[in-house]
Protein backbone atom coordinates (compact mmCIF):
# COMPACT_ATOMS: atom_id res chain seq x y z
CA UNK A 1 0.00 0.00 0.00
CA UNK A 2 2.96 2.43 0.84
CA UNK A 3 4.78 2.08 -2.37
CA UNK A 4 1.10 3.01 -4.47
CA UNK A 5 0.68 6.14 -1.48
CA UNK A 6 4.63 7.21 -2.93
CA UNK A 7 3.79 6.77 -6.56
CA UNK A 8 0.26 8.59 -6.10
CA UNK A 9 1.87 11.70 -4.20
CA UNK A 10 4.99 12.38 -6.81
CA UNK A 11 2.28 11.69 -9.83
CA UNK A 12 0.56 14.36 -7.96
CA UNK A 13 3.18 16.96 -7.04
CA UNK A 14 4.98 16.84 -10.13
CA UNK A 15 4.92 20.49 -10.83
CA UNK A 16 5.97 21.50 -7.92
CA UNK A 17 8.76 18.99 -7.98
CA UNK A 18 9.70 20.35 -11.77
CA UNK A 19 9.37 23.56 -10.68
CA UNK A 20 11.57 23.31 -7.72
CA UNK A 21 14.06 21.61 -10.24
CA UNK A 22 14.07 25.14 -12.54
CA UNK A 23 14.86 27.08 -9.20
CA UNK A 24 17.91 24.71 -8.67
CA UNK A 25 18.84 25.49 -12.51
CA UNK A 26 18.26 28.84 -12.11
CA UNK A 27 20.56 29.36 -8.98
CA UNK A 28 24.05 30.63 -10.07
CA UNK A 29 26.78 27.67 -8.77
CA UNK A 30 28.86 28.13 -11.61
CA UNK A 31 32.49 26.63 -10.10
CA UNK A 32 34.67 28.18 -10.35
CA UNK A 33 34.12 29.65 -8.26
CA UNK A 34 31.20 28.20 -6.74
CA UNK A 35 28.47 30.05 -5.21
CA UNK A 36 26.88 26.53 -4.07
CA UNK A 37 25.02 28.66 -1.06
CA UNK A 38 22.64 29.79 -3.33
CA UNK A 39 21.87 26.33 -4.09
CA UNK A 40 21.94 25.08 -0.62
CA UNK A 41 19.51 28.07 0.55
CA UNK A 42 17.05 27.07 -1.98
CA UNK A 43 16.80 23.36 -1.41
CA UNK A 44 16.63 24.15 2.46
CA UNK A 45 13.64 26.09 1.62
CA UNK A 46 12.08 23.15 0.23
CA UNK A 47 12.48 20.97 3.05
CA UNK A 48 11.53 23.94 5.64
CA UNK A 49 7.64 23.57 5.15
CA UNK A 50 7.64 19.87 6.43
CA UNK A 51 10.34 20.13 8.89
CA UNK A 52 13.14 17.81 7.84
CA UNK A 53 15.97 18.70 9.82
CA UNK A 54 18.81 20.86 7.72
CA UNK A 55 21.84 21.70 8.59
CA UNK A 56 24.34 23.82 5.77
CA UNK A 57 28.08 24.31 6.51
CA UNK A 58 29.49 27.60 4.71
CA UNK A 59 32.88 27.94 3.49
CA UNK A 60 35.10 30.45 1.44
CA UNK A 61 32.69 33.02 -0.53
CA UNK A 62 29.11 32.25 -0.61
CA UNK A 63 30.22 28.52 -0.55
CA UNK A 64 28.70 26.03 1.47
CA UNK A 65 27.65 21.72 2.01
CA UNK A 66 24.33 20.91 2.97
CA UNK A 67 23.33 17.60 5.12
CA UNK A 68 19.22 16.90 6.07
CA UNK A 69 17.95 13.87 7.41
CA UNK A 70 14.49 12.52 8.31
CA UNK A 71 14.80 11.84 11.80
CA UNK A 72 17.57 12.28 14.71
CA UNK A 73 18.12 8.81 15.16
CA UNK A 74 20.77 7.75 13.44
CA UNK A 75 21.65 3.96 15.34
CA UNK A 76 19.87 2.14 12.96
CA UNK A 77 20.38 1.77 8.84
CA UNK A 78 21.21 4.23 7.22
CA UNK A 79 20.78 5.53 3.75
CA UNK A 80 22.84 8.38 2.31
CA UNK A 81 21.83 10.43 -1.28
CA UNK A 82 25.17 12.67 -2.13
CA UNK A 83 24.52 14.93 -5.09
CA UNK A 84 26.67 18.07 -6.23
CA UNK A 85 25.18 21.65 -6.04
CA UNK A 86 28.21 23.08 -8.29
CA UNK A 87 27.86 22.99 -12.30
CA UNK A 88 31.00 23.17 -14.74
CA UNK A 89 30.58 26.88 -16.43
CA UNK A 90 28.60 27.37 -19.20
CA UNK A 91 30.72 28.21 -22.14
CA UNK A 92 29.53 30.67 -24.64
CA UNK A 93 26.45 31.50 -23.79
CA UNK A 94 25.10 32.33 -27.52
CA UNK A 95 26.29 29.28 -29.01
CA UNK A 96 23.35 27.94 -26.52
CA UNK A 97 19.87 26.99 -28.22
CA UNK A 98 18.09 28.56 -24.81
CA UNK A 99 19.72 30.50 -22.11
CA UNK A 100 21.68 28.04 -19.80
CA UNK A 101 20.39 29.53 -16.71
CA UNK A 102 16.72 29.55 -18.21
CA UNK A 103 15.70 26.36 -17.37
CA UNK A 104 13.73 26.30 -20.15
CA UNK A 105 10.93 23.37 -21.35
CA UNK A 106 10.20 22.60 -24.55
CA UNK A 107 6.83 20.84 -25.37
CA UNK A 108 6.48 19.52 -21.53
CA UNK A 109 9.22 17.02 -22.04
CA UNK A 110 12.81 18.35 -21.55
CA UNK A 111 14.26 20.86 -19.57
CA UNK A 112 16.93 23.09 -20.95
CA UNK A 113 19.88 24.51 -19.02
CA UNK A 114 23.46 24.02 -17.34
CA UNK A 115 23.35 21.35 -14.81
CA UNK A 116 20.07 19.82 -15.94
CA UNK A 117 21.69 16.49 -16.29
CA UNK A 118 24.94 17.02 -14.53
CA UNK A 119 23.68 17.12 -11.94
CA UNK A 120 20.55 19.24 -10.75
CA UNK A 121 17.90 16.42 -11.66
CA UNK A 122 19.58 14.18 -9.30
CA UNK A 123 19.86 16.11 -6.50
CA UNK A 124 16.41 17.54 -6.99
CA UNK A 125 14.92 14.08 -7.18
CA UNK A 126 17.32 13.02 -3.70
CA UNK A 127 15.76 16.02 -1.86
CA UNK A 128 11.91 15.03 -3.01
CA UNK A 129 12.84 11.32 -1.81
CA UNK A 130 13.16 12.78 1.32
CA UNK A 131 10.78 15.23 1.64
CA UNK A 132 8.14 12.70 0.11
CA UNK A 133 8.94 10.23 2.88
CA UNK A 134 8.63 12.87 5.47
CA UNK A 135 5.17 14.02 4.61
CA UNK A 136 3.52 10.72 4.24
CA UNK A 137 4.90 9.68 7.93
CA UNK A 138 5.76 5.97 6.93
CA UNK A 139 7.07 3.98 9.54
CA UNK A 140 10.54 3.46 8.89
CA UNK A 141 13.32 2.30 11.58
CA UNK A 142 15.95 3.59 9.63
CA UNK A 143 17.63 7.77 8.60
CA UNK A 144 17.85 8.92 5.13
CA UNK A 145 20.40 11.48 5.27
CA UNK A 146 20.74 13.98 2.12
CA UNK A 147 24.25 15.33 1.50
CA UNK A 148 24.31 17.93 -1.02
CA UNK A 149 27.93 18.96 -1.51
CA UNK A 150 30.28 21.71 -3.33
CA UNK A 151 33.13 21.06 -5.11
CA UNK A 152 32.80 18.10 -7.09
CA UNK A 153 33.65 19.52 -10.27
CA UNK A 154 37.42 21.06 -9.08
CA UNK A 155 38.21 17.80 -7.27
CA UNK A 156 35.80 17.65 -4.37
CA UNK A 157 38.06 18.35 -1.03
CA UNK A 158 35.72 20.42 0.25
CA UNK A 159 32.78 18.76 -0.80
CA UNK A 160 32.57 15.35 -0.24
CA UNK A 161 35.71 14.75 1.20
CA UNK A 162 35.46 17.41 3.83
CA UNK A 163 31.62 16.06 4.54
CA UNK A 164 32.83 12.34 5.22
CA UNK A 165 35.27 13.57 7.33
CA UNK A 166 33.48 15.74 9.28
CA UNK A 167 29.52 16.14 9.33
CA UNK A 168 29.40 12.69 8.14
CA UNK A 169 32.18 10.79 9.89
CA UNK A 170 30.14 9.50 13.08
CA UNK A 171 27.42 8.29 11.00
CA UNK A 172 27.58 4.75 10.18
CA UNK A 173 26.67 4.57 6.23
CA UNK A 174 25.19 0.88 5.19
CA UNK A 175 24.57 1.89 1.62
CA UNK A 176 25.09 5.31 -0.53
CA UNK A 177 23.54 6.40 -3.87
CA UNK A 178 25.00 9.25 -5.80
CA UNK A 179 22.95 10.52 -8.25
CA UNK A 180 25.46 11.87 -11.48
CA UNK A 181 23.86 11.02 -14.41
CA UNK A 182 24.18 7.26 -15.46
CA UNK A 183 22.10 7.38 -18.94
CA UNK A 184 24.01 5.98 -21.48
CA UNK A 185 21.65 6.45 -24.93
CA UNK A 186 20.83 4.68 -26.86
CA UNK A 187 21.48 2.02 -24.03
CA UNK A 188 19.39 2.07 -20.53
CA UNK A 189 20.32 3.48 -17.71
CA UNK A 190 23.85 2.38 -16.05
CA UNK A 191 24.50 1.16 -12.54
CA UNK A 192 28.26 1.97 -11.63
CA UNK A 193 29.44 0.30 -8.97
CA UNK A 194 33.57 1.84 -9.82
CA UNK A 195 35.20 4.46 -11.22
CA UNK A 196 37.93 5.33 -12.95
CA UNK A 197 40.95 7.56 -11.26
CA UNK A 198 42.37 11.49 -12.29
CA UNK A 199 45.38 12.05 -12.31
CA UNK A 200 46.80 15.84 -14.01
CA UNK A 201 50.16 16.30 -14.35
CA UNK A 202 51.91 19.44 -15.22
CA UNK A 203 55.29 19.53 -16.98
CA UNK A 204 57.21 22.30 -17.65
CA UNK A 205 60.38 22.03 -19.79
CA UNK A 206 63.11 24.63 -19.21
CA UNK A 207 65.20 25.15 -21.99
CA UNK A 208 67.91 28.66 -23.03
CA UNK A 209 66.03 31.39 -24.67
CA UNK A 210 68.01 33.76 -27.57
CA UNK A 211 67.37 35.04 -30.65
CA UNK A 212 65.48 33.67 -33.35
CA UNK A 213 67.77 34.56 -35.88
CA UNK A 214 70.40 32.32 -34.56
CA UNK A 215 68.51 29.67 -33.03
CA UNK A 216 71.27 26.99 -32.62
CA UNK A 217 72.53 29.29 -29.98
CA UNK A 218 69.49 28.30 -27.72
CA UNK A 219 67.46 25.50 -26.24
CA UNK A 220 64.14 25.33 -27.51
CA UNK A 221 61.60 24.52 -24.44
CA UNK A 222 58.93 23.92 -27.15
CA UNK A 223 60.98 21.30 -28.83
CA UNK A 224 61.49 19.86 -25.54
CA UNK A 225 58.21 19.19 -25.62
CA UNK A 226 57.67 17.81 -28.87
CA UNK A 227 60.05 14.84 -27.82
CA UNK A 228 58.12 14.00 -24.52
CA UNK A 229 55.10 14.45 -26.07
CA UNK A 230 56.80 12.15 -29.27
CA UNK A 231 58.03 9.47 -26.51
CA UNK A 232 54.87 9.46 -24.33
CA UNK A 233 54.08 6.11 -25.41
CA UNK A 234 56.70 3.94 -23.95
CA UNK A 235 55.37 4.90 -20.67
CA UNK A 236 53.51 2.13 -20.87
CA UNK A 237 56.74 -0.44 -20.61
CA UNK A 238 57.65 1.47 -17.50
CA UNK A 239 54.03 1.49 -15.57
CA UNK A 240 53.51 -1.77 -13.27
CA UNK A 241 50.99 -4.20 -15.63
CA UNK A 242 47.54 -3.33 -13.52
CA UNK A 243 44.57 -5.86 -13.98
CA UNK A 244 40.74 -4.06 -14.80
CA UNK A 245 38.22 -5.02 -11.85
CA UNK A 246 35.78 -6.58 -14.14
CA UNK A 247 37.43 -8.47 -17.38
CA UNK A 248 36.39 -8.11 -20.70
CA UNK A 249 34.19 -11.09 -21.25
CA UNK A 250 32.31 -10.09 -17.67
CA UNK A 251 32.36 -6.21 -19.15
CA UNK A 252 30.36 -7.61 -22.55
CA UNK A 253 28.29 -10.22 -20.10
CA UNK A 254 27.30 -7.51 -18.14
CA UNK A 255 26.20 -4.81 -21.21
CA UNK A 256 25.00 -7.83 -22.70
CA UNK A 257 21.87 -8.28 -20.56
CA UNK A 258 20.06 -5.32 -22.28
CA UNK A 259 19.77 -6.65 -25.31
CA UNK A 260 17.46 -9.39 -26.65
CA UNK A 261 20.58 -12.16 -26.08
CA UNK A 262 24.03 -12.36 -26.55
CA UNK A 263 24.34 -12.89 -30.44
CA UNK A 264 22.74 -9.44 -30.86
CA UNK A 265 24.82 -7.76 -28.52
CA UNK A 266 28.17 -8.72 -30.36
CA UNK A 267 26.74 -7.55 -33.76
CA UNK A 268 25.81 -4.31 -32.25
CA UNK A 269 28.88 -4.20 -30.40
CA UNK A 270 31.27 -4.86 -33.59
CA UNK A 271 29.10 -2.05 -35.94
CA UNK A 272 29.73 0.08 -33.01
CA UNK A 273 33.14 1.86 -32.57
CA UNK A 274 31.67 3.74 -29.75
CA UNK A 275 30.85 0.54 -27.73
CA UNK A 276 33.91 -0.72 -28.42
CA UNK A 277 35.76 2.56 -27.04
CA UNK A 278 33.83 2.93 -23.47
CA UNK A 279 34.70 -1.22 -23.35
CA UNK A 280 38.18 -0.28 -24.17
CA UNK A 281 38.43 2.63 -21.70
CA UNK A 282 37.16 0.08 -18.58
CA UNK A 283 39.62 -1.58 -19.19
CA UNK A 284 43.11 0.14 -19.16
CA UNK A 285 44.83 3.31 -18.17
CA UNK A 286 44.41 5.86 -20.74
CA UNK A 287 46.70 9.24 -21.05
CA UNK A 288 46.51 12.69 -23.25
CA UNK A 289 48.01 15.53 -23.66
CA UNK A 290 45.13 18.36 -23.01
CA UNK A 291 47.20 21.69 -23.27
CA UNK A 292 50.19 23.03 -24.09
CA UNK A 293 51.54 26.85 -24.30
CA UNK A 294 55.03 28.16 -24.64
CA UNK A 295 56.90 31.45 -26.41
CA UNK A 296 57.05 34.77 -25.24
CA UNK A 297 57.35 36.70 -28.51
CA UNK A 298 57.92 35.85 -32.34
CA UNK A 299 61.40 35.86 -32.66
CA UNK A 300 62.58 34.78 -29.09
CA UNK A 301 63.10 31.27 -29.13
CA UNK A 302 61.11 29.98 -25.77
CA UNK A 303 63.20 28.84 -22.53
CA UNK A 304 59.93 27.39 -21.20
CA UNK A 305 56.99 25.16 -22.16
CA UNK A 306 54.36 24.05 -20.46
CA UNK A 307 51.62 21.28 -21.22
CA UNK A 308 48.78 19.21 -19.18
CA UNK A 309 49.13 15.48 -19.12
CA UNK A 310 45.69 14.31 -18.15
CA UNK A 311 45.81 10.32 -16.95
CA UNK A 312 43.29 7.82 -15.69
CA UNK A 313 44.07 5.01 -13.58
CA UNK A 314 42.34 2.36 -13.23
CA UNK A 315 41.06 0.84 -9.93
CA UNK A 316 43.74 0.02 -7.82
CA UNK A 317 46.10 2.14 -9.50
CA UNK A 318 48.20 4.35 -7.74
CA UNK A 319 49.88 7.84 -8.74
CA UNK A 320 53.29 6.94 -7.09
CA UNK A 321 54.35 4.62 -10.12
CA UNK A 322 53.01 6.46 -13.01
CA UNK A 323 54.91 9.78 -11.91
CA UNK A 324 58.09 7.32 -11.48
CA UNK A 325 57.39 5.76 -14.95
CA UNK A 326 57.37 9.58 -16.13
CA UNK A 327 60.25 10.68 -14.63
CA UNK A 328 62.08 7.80 -16.05
CA UNK A 329 60.66 7.78 -19.86
CA UNK A 330 62.10 11.83 -19.79
CA UNK A 331 65.33 10.83 -17.99
CA UNK A 332 66.12 7.78 -20.52
CA UNK A 333 64.14 8.02 -23.55
CA UNK A 334 64.37 11.76 -24.09
CA UNK A 335 67.45 12.47 -22.00
CA UNK A 336 66.78 15.46 -19.63
CA UNK A 337 67.07 15.74 -15.98
CA UNK A 338 64.05 15.85 -13.69
CA UNK A 339 63.11 17.85 -11.17
CA UNK A 340 60.13 18.29 -8.64
CA UNK A 341 60.66 22.29 -8.28
CA UNK A 342 61.23 25.42 -10.00
CA UNK A 343 64.81 26.13 -8.19
CA UNK A 344 67.52 25.86 -10.48
CA UNK A 345 69.39 28.79 -11.56
CA UNK A 346 68.51 30.39 -15.46
CA UNK A 347 70.34 28.76 -18.36
CA UNK A 348 70.20 24.59 -16.85
CA UNK A 349 68.13 22.77 -19.01
CA UNK A 350 65.58 20.69 -17.42
CA UNK A 351 62.07 18.86 -16.97
CA UNK A 352 59.79 20.17 -13.92
CA UNK A 353 57.07 18.00 -13.02
CA UNK A 354 54.33 19.01 -10.83
CA UNK A 355 51.20 16.91 -9.92
CA UNK A 356 48.04 18.99 -10.36
CA UNK A 357 45.23 17.07 -9.25
CA UNK A 358 45.28 12.94 -8.10
CA UNK A 359 42.70 11.29 -7.47
CA UNK A 360 42.70 7.08 -7.61
CA UNK A 361 39.98 4.94 -8.77
CA UNK A 362 37.69 3.28 -6.95
CA UNK A 363 35.50 0.08 -6.33
CA UNK A 364 32.75 -1.88 -4.62
CA UNK A 365 34.74 -5.16 -4.77
CA UNK A 366 31.32 -7.50 -3.51
CA UNK A 367 28.44 -5.45 -5.38
CA UNK A 368 27.53 -9.14 -6.73
CA UNK A 369 26.43 -10.38 -2.86
CA UNK A 370 24.57 -7.59 -2.31
CA UNK A 371 20.82 -7.98 -1.87
CA UNK A 372 19.73 -4.36 -1.38
CA UNK A 373 21.82 -3.28 -4.79
CA UNK A 374 19.64 -6.12 -6.14
CA UNK A 375 17.03 -4.73 -4.78
CA UNK A 376 17.79 -1.29 -6.28
CA UNK A 377 18.23 -2.68 -9.77
CA UNK A 378 14.57 -4.21 -9.75
CA UNK A 379 13.09 -1.32 -9.07
CA UNK A 380 15.16 0.84 -11.40
CA UNK A 381 13.80 -2.19 -14.21
CA UNK A 382 10.34 -1.82 -12.77
CA UNK A 383 10.42 2.15 -12.53
CA UNK A 384 12.23 2.63 -16.10
CA UNK A 385 10.77 -0.31 -17.90
CA UNK A 386 14.24 -1.49 -18.99
CA UNK A 387 16.58 -3.56 -17.37
CA UNK A 388 19.38 -1.57 -16.17
CA UNK A 389 22.97 -2.88 -16.32
CA UNK A 390 25.90 -2.61 -14.10
CA UNK A 391 29.23 -1.04 -14.99
CA UNK A 392 32.35 0.77 -14.09
CA UNK A 393 32.26 4.74 -14.93
CA UNK A 394 35.31 5.71 -17.27
CA UNK A 395 35.84 8.79 -15.66
CA UNK A 396 35.86 10.04 -11.95
CA UNK A 397 33.16 11.40 -9.77
CA UNK A 398 32.96 11.54 -5.63
CA UNK A 399 32.60 8.14 -4.79
CA UNK A 400 36.35 7.49 -4.25
CA UNK A 401 35.80 9.24 -1.02
CA UNK A 402 32.94 7.43 0.38
CA UNK A 403 34.47 3.85 -1.47
CA UNK A 404 38.52 3.86 -0.25
CA UNK A 405 39.69 5.02 3.28
CA UNK A 406 36.43 2.39 4.62
CA UNK A 407 33.40 5.05 4.98
CA UNK A 408 31.09 3.50 2.65
CA UNK A 409 32.38 0.58 0.27
CA UNK A 410 28.92 0.11 -1.25
CA UNK A 411 28.40 3.29 -3.00
CA UNK A 412 26.60 3.31 -6.12
CA UNK A 413 26.52 5.46 -8.62
CA UNK A 414 22.64 6.16 -10.58
CA UNK A 415 21.04 8.87 -11.72
CA UNK A 416 18.35 11.07 -14.24
CA UNK A 417 20.31 12.21 -17.30
CA UNK A 418 22.24 11.15 -19.91
CA UNK A 419 26.51 11.18 -19.63
CA UNK A 420 26.91 12.48 -22.80
CA UNK A 421 25.03 15.98 -22.07
CA UNK A 422 26.84 16.52 -19.42
CA UNK A 423 29.44 19.63 -19.71
CA UNK A 424 28.09 20.21 -23.03
CA UNK A 425 26.41 23.27 -24.76
CA UNK A 426 22.38 22.64 -24.60
CA UNK A 427 22.40 19.74 -21.76
CA UNK A 428 19.19 18.83 -20.73
CA UNK A 429 16.49 16.59 -19.06
CA UNK A 430 13.88 14.58 -19.97
CA UNK A 431 11.23 14.84 -17.41
CA UNK A 432 10.15 11.57 -17.31
CA UNK A 433 13.61 10.65 -16.41
CA UNK A 434 13.36 12.93 -13.56
CA UNK A 435 10.06 11.60 -12.58
CA UNK A 436 10.86 8.04 -12.74
CA UNK A 437 14.48 9.20 -10.59
CA UNK A 438 12.24 10.80 -7.45
CA UNK A 439 10.70 7.27 -7.53
CA UNK A 440 13.24 5.37 -7.65
CA UNK A 441 14.71 6.95 -4.80
CA UNK A 442 12.05 7.40 -2.61
CA UNK A 443 10.54 3.36 -3.01
CA UNK A 444 13.90 2.51 -2.50
CA UNK A 445 15.02 4.14 0.26
CA UNK A 446 11.25 3.49 1.85
CA UNK A 447 12.09 -0.10 1.45
CA UNK A 448 15.43 0.23 2.16
CA UNK A 449 14.62 1.32 6.11
CA UNK A 450 11.34 -0.42 6.41
ZN1 LIG B 1 28.57 15.53 -11.91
Amino acid sequence: MSVESIIAKIEQNKEIYVDFLRKLIQSDSVNPPGNEKNVALVIEDFLKDVNVKTEIFPFGNNRANLIAYLNENFEGKNLLYNGHMDVVPPGSETIWKYSPFSALIKRNKIMYGRGTSDMKSGLAAMAIALKVLKELKLDLTGNLILNAVADEETGGKFGTSWCVNNPLKPIKCDFAVIGEPTGLSPLPKAILVGEKGHLVIKIRTHGISGHSSMPAMSKNAIYMMNEIIENLDKIDDYIPKSEPPIKLEKLKKLLAVTFPNEDIFNKILNEQPELQNLLQSLLSSSKAFTMIKGGIKENVIPDSCEAILDVRLLPGQQVEPILKALKKLIKDDVGYGVKDDFSSPPGEVFVEIEIVTASEGSYWENWEESDELNDFCKLVETIYEKKPFYTLLPASADAHYMRNDGYCPQTILFGPGKGRTAHSIDENIEILDFIRAIKVYTIFAYKFLS
